[in-house]
């Protein structure tokens, strides 16, 4: 199959293509979506075997109204419609109890499904071309960091899919935050750019949940079926040194010595300083680096960089998303660099 590269005047053929069952990538405000009919079963077995993601693991349907939500979700929460209200249209997915037009291979047999109004008008005009809700997760090969240029679905997604809409870099650059409102007091599964502060200050009791900072436990049985897997991980190894300044350019220069002879990279937030290491810029503000994590990672990779060493502090509200993404694609290899007690002069 060869993909077709389109632009934001093809909106109407990317929507041919869903109507009748075949996929077309798409850009969101947070990442590059791959898309399907939402009701079409077969339509979203085609988006499993082009990622080669397990069957477990949901996708999320997107609608291009806040009328849409009720075609594919009922029983919605007093909170989940104070969210709605608050942050739809925007980077947030709230899970609700699902229609029984929903098909089972979107939602892997759950009874609810994830459900999110995205504010990208490329995305809005997509899902009213297709004229049905489109089911997409991220538009990468499962494991691998999610896309954020047409260029990245590309690479990761060429013969695989029918199309591929080119709407420039997605500004978030992390996936929407989900939140699941189906347990009662609603539950933060994902951190993203609708951060936990602004959720709080509409939903005041919503709590956050244990495995957004932190890997599972052997048998442990997650909320979120994506979470059990392996995330946003390049082929190069990722190591996050966390802290100030010079605590963090200091270890980092030891472990880059420690690593001489291999190709070693660093992701940037303070500033350049290293010899003999690829660089690359993540950006000092939070919300910067979220936008140019998975690109920068993605990047490393086609450098054939074997290690990277990411500095990161948390500094504002978008802190959670990226220390979520940032850990998982370490593999949770984090050491917080301490200030080095300076010697007493004698
Ligand atoms: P992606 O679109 O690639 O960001 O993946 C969608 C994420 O939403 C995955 O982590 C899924 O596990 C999660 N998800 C989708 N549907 C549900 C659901 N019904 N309940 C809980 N999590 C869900
Ligand atoms: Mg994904």
């Amino acid at each position: 199959m060869e993909t077709k590269l389109l632009t934001i005047d093809n909106i109407a053929e990317a929507g041919e293509i869903i109507r009748r069952g075949g996929l077309a990538a798409f850009p969101t405000e947070t990442v590059y979506g791959l898309g399907a009919s939402a009701y079409d079963a077969d339509a979203a077995a085609k988006i499993y075997a082009a990622k080669g993601r397990p069957s477990d693991n949901p996708l999320i349907v997107h609608v291009c109204s806040k009328e849409q939500i009720n075609d594919v979700a009922e029983d919605i929460s007093d909170d989940a419609r104070r969210l709605i209200d608050a942050f739809m249209p925007g980077p947030l997915t709230l899970i609700l109890r699902k229609r029984d037009r929903i098909s089972d291979g979107v939602t892997a047999g759950l009874p609810t499904v994830a459900v999110r109004y995205p504010s990208h008008e490329t995305a809005r005009a997509l899902i009213k071309a297709a004229g049905v809700p489109i089911a997409a997760p991220s538009a990468n090969i499962s494991g691998k960091p999610s896309p954020t240029t047409a260029r990245d679905v590309l690479e990761d997604m060429n013969g695989r899919i029918d199309a591929v809409i080119d709407g420039g870099q997605c500004e978030v650059g992390v996936e929407s935050t989900i939140v699941d409102t189906t347990r009662g007091t609603p539950v933060l599964l994902r951190p993203g750019g609708v951060t936990y502060d602004m959720l709080k200050a509409v939903v005041p009791d919503i709590r956050l949940d244990k495995n957004v900072l932190s890997s599972l436990a052997p048998d442990e049985k997650p909320i979120s079926p994506g979470m059990k897997y392996k995330h946003y991980a390049p082929e190069a190894q990722v190591t996050v040194v966390e802290g100030e300044k010079d605590a963090v350019q200091a270890k980092i220069k030891e472990l880059l010595a420690e690593n001489k002879g291999k190709k070693c990279g660093v992701l940037i937030m303070y500033g350049a300083v290293y010899d003999d290491a690829v660089m690359i810029n993540g950006g000092y503000e939070n919300s910067e680096y979220a936008r140019n994590l998975f690109a920068a990672l993605r990047e490393f990779d086609r450098l054939g960089t074997e290690i990277v060493f990411a500095e990161f502090r948390e500094n504002d509200g978008c802190a959670l998303a990226v220390k979520n993404r940032l850990y998982k694609a370490a593999a949770y290899r984090v050491i917080k660099a301490e200030k080095t007690a300076k010697r007493p002069c004698i």
